[in-house]
């Protein structure tokens, strides 16, 4: 299908990203605002605010759990190997630093939970936080989700990112403007909450722009960069990454309150794989069966996967077919 251009919706575009200075692709950054378009068009961004605006932790940060959460990251191990250490970072720095790593991991909890459809449990973010999620990200940008293996991610990185530094004012001009702008396009209201997102987010594009500049084996960071950042954070919006995480995290089981049954999840199963069981009770995800038993008498109960609803249309269908046969 041929697309004809809006020619006064381009020369209205054009007039705002005047102010952005000059020595940028005009084309890649008017793509970069309509991928804003579609995710505000397919209420994607409005609906990943809401979880933001919503937002309560999982695991309180004052808790003991809270401070194992690091140690289930390979990456944050790594980059704390490297000399990249709380201690010697900055929340609030514009530079490159642990916090860096740690806040992306925060940002993929908030998708994690709009793709699930529900808050996020203990089990949940470290299925993010154990996963090679980031690693993909780092590695692949905007093609994250084509990323094989993130075996050949080694130290160098941690090295090449300390060198990275802006090509010249200009350039740096042209990041703070174009977030200024994508900001005033994404929210009708600026308020406490959307100033607060649009600081964090700012943080999470300069890393992916840092990470672009040193994937092209460079020190200095282009507007090019800027624009795969932007390209990359909006794909990760609109992408499910259900399949990312690490699904082993999930050790537990899903009971059924009203038949007593219970199920043991595989490696590559979640809770969310499955919606009720056969005998029309909801399941719920406990991390035993000493928990389960606080529900109800579950022992020598033990059910059959294909009893189980699964959660997905496509898994629904062999659901309904494995149940007929049962
Ligand atoms: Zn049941």
């Amino acid at each position: 299908m041929a697309l004809a251009y809006n020619k006064s919706h381009v020369r209205s575009i054009r007039g705002e990203l005047e102010d952005l200075g000059t020595g940028f692709d005009f084309e890649s950054v008017r793509n970069v605002i309509l991928d804003l378009g579609d995710l505000k068009n397919n209420g994607i961004y409005e609906e990943f605010f809401d979880i933001y605006k919503r937002w309560e932790d999982p695991i309180g940060v004052l808790t003991s759990a809270y401070n194992r959460l690091p140690f289930t990251s390979p990456l944050l191990q790594q980059a704390m190997s490297n000399n990249l250490t709380p201690e010697k970072s900055n929340i609030f720095s514009g530079s490159v630093d642990y916090f860096s790593f740690h806040q992306f991991y925060r940002f993929l909890e908030r998708i994690y939970s709009m793709n699930l459809g529900r808050g996020l449990q203990e089990e949940d973010v470290k299925a993010i936080f154990s996963s090679n999620i980031l690693e993909r990200i780092i590695l692949g940008l905007e093609n994250f989700d084509r990323v094989n293996s993130t075996e050949n991610f080694d130290d160098s990185f941690f090295h090449n990112i300390k060198e990275v530094k802006w090509t010249d004012k200009h350039t740096e001009r042209f990041f703070d403007k174009l977030h200024d702008l994508l900001i005033s396009k994404s929210f009708n209201d600026i308020g406490t909450r959307e100033i607060i997102f649009k600081r964090e987010l700012k943080r999470i594009v300069k890393f992916l722009a840092v990470c672009s500049t040193v994937n092209k084996k460079r020190i200095h960071i282009t507007t090019i960069d800027v624009i795969n950042a932007y390209k990359t954070i909006f794909k990760i919006i609109k992408t499910d990454i259900t399949h990312l995480v690490n699904k082993r995290e999930y050790k537990g089981l899903l009971i059924c309150s009203k038949c007593n049954g219970y199920y043991n999840l595989e490696d590559d199963e979640i809770p969310d794989d499955f919606t009720h069981c056969r005998c029309g009770g909801t399941l719920t995800y406990v991390q035993s069966l000493e928990e389960a038993a606080y529900y109800g008498n579950f022992k020598e109960n033990k059910i059959n996967r294909k009893i189980l609803i699964a959660g997905t249309l496509a898994s629904l269908t062999a659901a309904i077919t494995l149940i007929n046969l049962y």
